[in-house]
């Protein structure tokens, strides 16, 4: 018998999983150069025990881009980090401001965010 081997579906593991692994998720086709990305403030990853500070609007860590400078989504997720006072610059990417993801393979896969907000 094997039993008792797996203890599966305790969440705390889970999130220490999360926490340790640098490459939350990743953005397969990650050559954007000459795409757009919204600079801001910097402002500390909302997951708990998370030192990573973004400079960019980013998710699990990855700068997200779209294609169109004038994209309605790109301008609403500006739009809405103006309201919270993060200063949003629309900016041209470039690789070396960090690894980066299209906004919509971002969405495709569910919108991955790095662990739990901090209470
Ligand atoms: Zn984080």
């Amino acid at each position: 018998m094997e039993q008792g081997r797996f203890q599966p579906g305790t969440a705390g593991v889970i999130e220490e999983e999360l926490l340790a692994d640098e490459t939350l998720w990743t953005d397969d086709d990650s050559d954007h150069s000459g795409w757009f990305c919204v600079r801001t403030n910097p402002f500390p990853c909302p997951a708990l025990g998370c030192t990573f500070v973004a400079d960019y609007m980013t998710a699990a860590h990855l700068i997200l881009v779209w294609e169109q400078r004038d994209d309605p989504n790109l301008l609403r997720h500006a739009g809405r980090a103006k309201d919270v006072g993060r200063n949003p610059r629309i900016t041209e990417y470039e690789s070396s401001f960090g690894p980066s993801a299209s906004y919509y393979a971002w969405e495709a896969a569910g919108g991955p965010v790095h662990g739990v907000r901090a209470p």
